[in-house]
């Protein structure tokens, strides 16, 4: 027997709707590529998202089109968001940190028909328009008076040109729910960027998912900040999660230095940040340096890599500022731990509260996890057994766009390609990524470890532990290793920093001071170009 309730597709243009209905006063304020601030309400984004869907429909921008954005977080880009999945096209939010060659090969692989792209991306579509097959048409997001004139674009049309001389009535169409909503491609890098397409469907059962109180605790008296870029897994589904309850939102663009994003934060009284460890180190050193604090903000989502224990401490005990170490991956969409404590965890004395931060916390409701050895079995979530990491869920890829690399599950399991523990609470804490597991002599050493303990040391402003070749051993930690400006600090010192702070056999068997330790496009460290750059590295034999 049916239940007796109403049958209704969940779409995305339904949380702009919502958003316009019931939240119409509530503003949304964007730093813009022009350098101004732009501010105006869910009411006005509606309206405008709706005159691009008139706009989009008028290029001949037909269901399923893939349509890709080249843009920082703001308003504009969040139009888009709307107007293209609202209309049953796919919003492709390419990455414009690679480097043209990728996001020329990765526009043919979507068959991208129109780019919109931020003014500050006008070489990167210089270098590129000439070679995309696919791409009819190419829109400056910006005004009139701002249109660059370039001769490598021909045809290039004005953003707000588009939506002025279309419509605001436009009807969202109604659709089955998993139909594609948009497209984001992993960052390749081992082979080529595989896409991941989520679907209406999915996205909307993860905003439900991300806005709960143990997850990312989003609501209407929040004022969220999202740096995680919109090209970055969605922004980790913050554009929609703020829509569904209402919340006020806060774009950087592109200007996401240490203090342009602290005035941000104070100006606007944002109360909810998120973002990836790297570029909350460049915000916590202008904040330092300059004795400043945060007066609104309370909250800051960390993940995309683990976040240093050390870093957790300085925004919690100085700046009152609660970390929420929380983990995910393209193929999630992203969410699948968040690491708020319970009763149990909260009572515990600060020190071993931090240590259960470390981990990347507890399964949000959807997502199952379970950790596997190397035959294949259950491990016991005892908080010490590390085995690979395997998800399921209903925003999980079931396979790659357009069925790349075959079939990626294993009976049923989306393998993550990280190493983690579970204890008897559910928290799940990422010990290595397998392909950056040390090993030696048959015993697995996680890097992730050593690198906090480094990260602890006054001196250090970035660590990344790496395998190098070690005669006896197989491999051996070394520890490459920036250090805070002017900072003095010798091999040994560090060497000797990690006494009685973990085995004495996963002790880094050797140092290497760099200037600069390589980012990836989502600013994490490139740990397969370092260990490229020590191949040959001598370890001290004694
Ligand atoms: P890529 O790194 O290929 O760009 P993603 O951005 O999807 O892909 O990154 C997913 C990976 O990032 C995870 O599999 C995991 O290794 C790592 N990761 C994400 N969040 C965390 C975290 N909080 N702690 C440790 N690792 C994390």
């Amino acid at each position: 027997m049916n239940g007796s309730m109403m049958q209704q597709p969940l779409l995305i243009s339904s949380l702009l709707t919502h958003a316009e209905r019931h939240h119409g006063e509530q503003q949304v304020v964007s730093r813009r590529s022009e350098g101004d601030i732009h501010r105006y309400t869910y009411r006005e984004m509606g309206a405008r998202a709706r005159r691009l869907a008139n706009a989009l429909a008028a290029h001949g921008v037909s269901f399923g089109d893939r349509v890709a954005t080249l843009a920082w977080n703001g308003y504009r880009h969040m139009e888009l968001y709307y107007a293209v999945s609202g209309s049953g096209a796919v919003l492709h939010t390419l990455n414009p940190r690679l480097h043209p060659d990728q996001v020329v090969w990765i526009a043919d692989h979507a068959q991208d028909q129109v780019l919109f792209f931020d003014l500050s991306f006008l070489p990167l579509i210089e270098a590129s328009a000439g070679r995309v097959n696919t791409i009819k048409v190419f829109v400056a997001m910006t005004d009139r008076a701002h249109m660059p004139v370039s001769a490598a674009v021909p045809g290039l049309l004005c953003y707000e040109d588009l939506v002025e001389s279309h419509a605001a009535q436009f009807e969202w169409p109604s659709f089955d729910e998993n139909t594609a909503s948009s497209l984001c491609y992993t960052s390749g890098t081992t082979g080529n960027p595989k896409g991941a397409l989520y679907s209406h469907r999915s996205t909307m059962l993860h905003t439900f998912a991300a806005a709960l109180p143990d997850s990312l605790n989003c609501s209407a008296r929040d004022v969220i900040l999202p740096v995680v870029p919109m090209f970055h897994v969605n922004a980790w589904g913050l554009p929609y999660a703020a829509c569904m309850v209402g919340a006020k939102l806060v774009f950087p663009g592109p200007f996401l230095d240490g203090k342009n994003l602290h005035e941000l934060f104070e100006a606007e009284g944002v109360t909810v940040s998120a973002g990836v460890p790297t570029v909350w180190q460049g915000l916590l050193a202008h904040v330092e340096a300059n004795n400043l604090k945060f007066s609104t903000m309370r909250r800051t989502v960390i993940g995309g890599s683990a976040c240093p224990p050390a870093m957790m401490r300085i925004f919690q005990e100085r700046y009152d500022v609660a970390v929420l170490h929380a983990w995910g991956m393209t193929e999630m969409s992203p969410l699948g731990t968040a690491c708020t404590l319970k009763p149990r965890q909260l009572a515990l004395p600060a020190q071993e509260r931090l240590a259960i931060q470390a981990k990347q916390g507890r399964a949000v409701f959807g997502v199952d996890l379970k950790i596997v050895g190397e035959d294949g079995q259950a491990l016991a979530h005892d908080g010490q057994s590390a085995g690979e990491l395997l998800v399921r869920g209903p925003w999980i890829i079931a396979s790659y766009f357009k069925g790349e690399g075959g079939d990626p599950l294993v009976n049923g399991w989306f393998p993550t390609g990280d190493v983690a523990t579970i204890d008897a609470d559910g928290f799940m804490q990422i010990t290595d990524r397998s392909k950056d597991v040390i090993k030696s002599g048959g015993e697995w050493i996680g890097s992730i470890d050593l690198e906090n303990i480094a990260m602890a040391h006054p001196a250090v402003a970035m660590a990344a532990c790496i395998a190098a070749r070690h005669p006896k051993w197989d491999e051996r930690p070394l520890l490459v290793v920036v250090k805070k400006p002017g900072a003095q600090l010798t091999r040994e010192e560090l060497i000797a920093f990690y006494e009685g702070r973990i085995a004495k056999w996963w002790t880094p068997d050797d140092v290497v001071f760099v200037d600069a330790i390589p980012l990836g496009a989502t600013g994490k460290m490139q740990k397969n170009k370092l260990r490229e750059q020590f191949r040959e590295h001598c370890l001290p034999t004694a």
